[in-house]
Parts: C-alpha cells; sequence; structure tokens
C-alpha cells in the first residue's frame, strides 16, 4: 500500500473496472492546518464518469455478484475492515491531515469505520425475508434483492467514515456501486480503494471516481443506468439530487443538514449540561451534521450557563490535528472558513451579541491553516440568519427559554430535523420533551454518541431515509414477494 511520508505528495487516481485511471485535470490536495499539498487528485470527465456507470451496470447485470452467497460479501467486508486495522495509524494520519480534524477525533472515525464494514458482514449473515399465510393454496413470501447500481456521494467532513456507511450496506447487499468522495477529501477514499483492489471483488463491481460534485455528482444523479442514489450533504445539494433522480425515478437516500437544539433545563446537572453544550458544537470545529449549534437554557441559570460556557470556550486549545494538546482542528478550507466568517458578520450586524471569539486565528504559526476561534452569540432572535441556517462551523447561538412549552416551540421552530438534545434529572420531564422534539437522532444528557446498529437519519428538510443498522441494508435492498401456488391447476376464470 502507498504510504505517505511528510514530504512526498501522493498521486491519487480514480478506479473504474478494476482499474487504476487518471485524469488530464488535476486539483491539488492540501492539509487545511498548514496549506501544504498532500496530494493530487486527478479531476474525472463526465465521459470517465460514464464509464464507471457503464462498469457497474455491466458488473451488475451480468450476475456474478449479486449472485455470490451472503457469506462470500461477509468474507470480502471483513477482509476490507482487517486490512484498513494493520494500516490503522496511516489512515488516522491521513484523515487527520486531508480535513484538519485532530488525531483524537480521526481515531474515533477509523475504529468507526472498521465496525461498520465488520457490522455489516455480520448483518447480512441474520436470517432474511418473510412468509404470509395467505388463502387460495398459496404459499406467500418476500425476499430481498439488490436495487442494482448504487451511486454513493459523501462530503467532507467525515472523508472516510460517511463513506463506509454505504459501501458497506451496499456491498453486503450485493449491489455494484459508483462512488464520490468530496472532491476536497479524497485521500483515505483512495488508500480504502486500493484495500478494495486487494481483496478480490469482480470487476466493475465497486468503482470510485474522483473530481467535481456538479460534474461527477450531477452524471450519476442523472444517469437512467444508475438505480439508487445514496447522498450525504447540504441540503441544497440534496434538492438539486432529487430532481437530477426524477428521471428515471431512480430510488434516493438523503442524509442532509442540521440546525439541531440541545436544551439545557435548570434541573440538570450544571457543569455535565455546559461541557456536552461546548462538546455538542466544537468537536469537529461545528462542521458536523448533528452539531448542537442552538443551546437553549431556561432562564434562572441563563446567566450562570452562560458565563461557565464563555469561561470554558476560552480554554480551548485550538490547533494542528497532528499536535498532540490541539482540542480543536483547523475548518476544511479557505472557503469554507470564509463563509463561517461571513455569518459571523452576518450575526452581529442583525444585533446578536458576540460573547467570545468571531475571528481568525493567525498566532503561533496558525495563519499557514484556517483555524477560527470557538465562537458564541447570545441575546439572538428565531429571526436571525445565526439561528436559522447551518453554519457548519464552530459557532453557537445560546437562547433564554421560561417553559416546557416554549423550549419545545423553539426547538422545532427550524427547517431542518435532524439531532437534538435535552438535559434534565427530571427523567420524565426529559423524556416527554425529547418525543416531541422532531428529529431523527436525539439525546437525553448526552450529545453526539453514534451506533452504528442504531438508525441515522432526519425528518424535515434534513433527508429522506435513514443510515446505519439494518435500515440501510434494507435502503440498499428491493423488497419482492413470490406467491406459489401448491396446486398447480387453471385458474378456470375464462371459458374452456
Ligand atoms: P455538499 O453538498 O457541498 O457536497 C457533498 C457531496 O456532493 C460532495 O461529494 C460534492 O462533490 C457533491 N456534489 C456537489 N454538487 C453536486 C451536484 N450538483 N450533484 C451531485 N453531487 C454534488 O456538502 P459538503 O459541503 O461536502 O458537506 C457539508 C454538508 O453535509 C452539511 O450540510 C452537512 O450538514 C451535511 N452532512 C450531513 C450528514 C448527515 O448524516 N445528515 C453527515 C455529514 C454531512
Amino acid at each position: 500500500m502507498t504510504t505517505l511520508t511528510n514530504t512526498q505528495v501522493l498521486e491519487l487516481k480514480s478506479y473504474i473496472n478494476g482499474k487504476w485511471v487518471t485524469a488530464d485535470n488535476t486539483v491539488d490536495i492540501i492539509n487545511p492546518a498548514t496549506q501544504q499539498v498532500i496530494a493530487i487528485a486527478p479531476r474525472m470527465t463526465k465521459n470517465q464518469t460514464e464509464q464507471a456507470i457503464t462498469a457497474a451496470r455491466t458488473a451488475f447485470d451480468n450476475g456474478e455478484w449479486a449472485k455470490t452467497t451472503a457469506q462470500e460479501r461477509a468474507a470480502i467486508l471483513h477482509k476490507i475492515a482487517n486490512k484498513i486495522e494493520e494500516s490503522f495509524e496511516e489512515f488516522v494520519t491521513l484523515e487527520t491531515m486531508d480535513n484538519g480534524k485532530v488525531y483524537g477525533e480521526a481515531e474515533g472515525d477509523i475504529q468507526d469505520t472498521i465496525a461498520c464494514f465488520r457490522y455489516y458482514a455480520g448483518i447480512i449473515l441474520h436470517p432474511d425475508g418473510e412468509t404470509y399465510p395467505v388463502p387460495d393454496d398459496v404459499q406467500a413470501m418476500v425476499v430481498k434483492e439488490p436495487v442494482g447500481v448504487a451511486g454513493l456521494i459523501v462530503p467532507w467532513n467525515f472523508p472516510l467514515l460517511m463513506s463506509a456507511w454505504k459501501i458497506a450496506p451496499a456491498l453486503a447487499a450485493g449491489n455494484t456501486i459508483v462512488y464520490k468522495p468530496a472532491e476536497i477529501t479524497p485521500v483515505t477514499a483512495f488508500k480504502l480503494f486500493e484495500i478494495i483492489d486487494e481483496v478480490g471483488l469482480p470487476e466493475g463491481v465497486a468503482n470510485m471516481v474522483l473530481g467535481q460534485g456538479s460534474i461527477i455528482g450531477q452524471t450519476i444523479s442523472e444517469s437512467n443506468d444508475v438505480d439508487m442514489v445514496s447522498f450525504t450533504g447540504s441540503t441544497e445539494v440534496g434538492r438539486g439530487i432529487m430532481r437530477a433522480a426524477a428521471g428515471n425515478l431512480k430510488k434516493i437516500s438523503l442524509e442532509l443538514g442540521g440546525k439541531s437544539p440541545n436544551i439545557i433545563f435548570a434541573d440538570a446537572d450544571f457543569e455535565t449540561a455546559v461541557d456536552y453544550g461546548l462538546f455538542g458544537i466544537f468537536v469537529g470545529s461545528g462542521q458536523v451534521c448533528s452539531s448542537g449549534s442552538r443551546i437553549l437554557v431556561q432562564d434562572t441559570i441563563y446567566d450562570d450557563y452562560v458565563k461557565r460556557y464563555v469561561e470554558r470556550a476560552e480554554k480551548i486549545k485550538v490547533g494542528p490535528g497532528l499536535a498532540k494538546d490541539s482540542h480543536m482542528g483547523a475548518i476544511v478550507s479557505e472557503a469554507q472558513m470564509n463563509s463561517i466568517l461571513g455569518y459571523i458578520e452576518k450575526g452581529k450586524e442583525e444585533g446578536a451579541t458576540l460573547l467570545t471569539g468571531g475571528h481568525r486565528l493567525t498566532e503561533n504559526g496558525l495563519d499557514e491553516g484556517f483555524f477560527l476561534a470557538p465562537t458564541v452569540f447570545a441575546d439572538v432572535t428565531q429571526d436571525m440568519t445565526i439561528v436559522r441556517e447551518e453554519i457548519f462551523g464552530p459557532v453557537v447561538t445560546i437562547q433564554k427559554f421560561s417553559t416546557e412549552e416554549e423550549a419545545v416551540r423553539l426547538a422545532n421552530d427550524t427547517d431542518y430535523g435532524l439531532a437534538g438534545a435535552v438535559f434534565s434529572n427530571d427523567g420524565a420531564k426529559a423524556l416527554r420533551v425529547i418525543k416531541q422534539v422532531r428529529a431523527g437522532i436525539t439525546w437525553v444528557n448526552d450529545y453526539h454518541p453514534t451506533y452504528v446498529e442504531a438508525p441515522w437519519g432526519g425528518y424535515k428538510q434534513s433527508g429522506i431515509g435513514r443510515s446505519l443498522g439494518k435500515y440501510s441494508l434494507e435502503e440498499f435492498q428491493e423488497v419482492k414477494q413470490i406467491n406459489i401456488r401448491l396446486n398447480v391447476a387453471p385458474v378456470g376464470w375464462f371459458p374452456q
């Protein structure tokens, strides 16, 4: 396997029909903590994307992969997991360098990636299908089959983990895939495909096309030869994918953005609620779809909470992901950093009070990368842009509420419905409130943990469908009923 040293620049390639391919146009992949070029990636063309789709179509239609036994597919997924594990530190280092996140976060991502491949290797062996006691002397049964050619499009915030969430269940179910990582974070995807190249998949089963979303993602989403698109990314691009998918009414699964509420009641364990309030937004530098970006605090503890929160936020050490003492890493790109700074300006213009942060960090060598200070706004109102739109950066708003009803109303006053949390030591109240929060991923006295066994996805404009658990496997499967007549005889409906 190719390894990267500090001075080396990886030359990435796409993987189409079992072969490594490149393109005339390339793009530099940089480490956002240093702006050093770490890799050069090809920008594949529409035509090359169509070749990948044809390869996946042919590999599906010839039936070789779809007819493999579940045991054979499970064995391949285990091999992939084992090989990632053998190169664990290399994957962690590359993910840190490519995305800008801190080393400890990348460790968690790679561990979860390995667990994801193993989970789908296991669940595909579970008993499957159903039988029904129908009339007419018929034995009715339901079997699951692969959907066909699956297009998999992922974002840059968890480059390898988001890929595993799609690749593992798609292959487990017997689909062939055309996979597109985010253009700015393709390094661990390339390394994963070096492994995929070694584990013995038939040609054309797994294809990876590197490059721009507007070309590759769009071609996949529009293609009549693709049966399904599974997309994780912004709500805006998700909307476009839905439109593009309408041509052949392909199945879609959309994991989109969020603006998630984190509700803190006065009876919560105070320090725990402050701690998770910070963790909910500043882990991943706020570039996490489920971030708790709107903290709602009960009025009787509001001032104390805000004071303690700001005190703790100012102790967060921002720095390069590879420096072991960094608590919060870089922003993934200059464009993303500028977009976040734009939201911060908007917050100030619209009258919110900036309590801390709100600027780029440039001291102690941080000017080499894209670093922002943890940013806290108070005195916000529901109509403000920073309360309504997903900022996708280390920016949090802290709002006041007085009653349970008001907390629920504010929590749900959003176009999104991805995640949410409640902190309270009154178990009945916590459950009562969390049940009213219109979101797909929720926590009580906790924030952020994700389990491969459990469904992941959003209500409202946060998406359609669910990743992970049995839900993801089902998304990559068609459901077929088979009715078998037990007494073979003419139906006798029409005259002889
Ligand atoms: P993005 O929507 O800009 O890009 C996501 C992917 O779509 C990339 O691979 C991109 O190249 C591709 N793409 C861009 N234009 C396309 C087009 N026209 N057709 C098809 N594909 C296209 O998102 P991003 O900036 O990479 O990621 C951040 C967003 O992802 C945030 O909104 C975040 O909330 C969301 N996200 C959601 C989840 C979830 O599970 N719900 C998880 C992670 C990230």
